[in-house]
């Protein structure tokens, strides 16, 4: 049960919270409001895989800073995001191989759809990278 935030989430800016032990956590990404991160560290990097869709093409590629990555791709809409770097995309390249249309584009086929709803477990993309940012500024 998610209830208003007595103020907005720092990290995320989500609005919604749940009250545990005696403190709010943020809904989307589990932050604790009021918490600040250091401002003497640098944001933690934080790489995932994104399964981009154009009309009936897929994009997978990787990024460590998606927001500006996905705003410089022509795209409909983001599918999915998976924690991974370099090496998860180039696994998930040759899983798909054969549905390669050219460069890092591939066929909507439902294998790969298949694929990106498991992967992206009914959690919109951008709350699940909201909670490994939050994960990653509290290691
Ligand atoms: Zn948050």
């Amino acid at each position: 049960m998610d209830d208003p935030l007595p103020q907005r989430c720092l990290l995320c800016g989500a609005t919604a919270g749940i009250r545990r032990d005696g403190q709010w956590h943020c809904a989307v990404c589990d932050w604790r409001v009021g918490d600040a991160p250091d401002p003497d560290l640098p944001p933690p990097r934080v790489d995932v895989v994104y399964y981009l869709r154009w009309r009936e093409r897929i994009k997978i590629g990787t990024s460590h800073r998606p927001r500006q990555r996905l705003a410089a791709i022509l795209h409909e809409e983001l599918l999915a995001f998976e924690p991974g770097d370099r090496a998860l995309e180039q696994r998930r390249h040759r899983e798909f191989a054969d549905l390669r249309e050219g460069g890092e584009w591939f066929t909507a086929d439902p294998r790969l759809l298949a694929h990106i709803a498991a992967v992206a477990g009914g959690i919109p993309p951008w709350d699940a990278y909201a909670r490994w940012v939050a994960d990653a500024y509290r290691r």
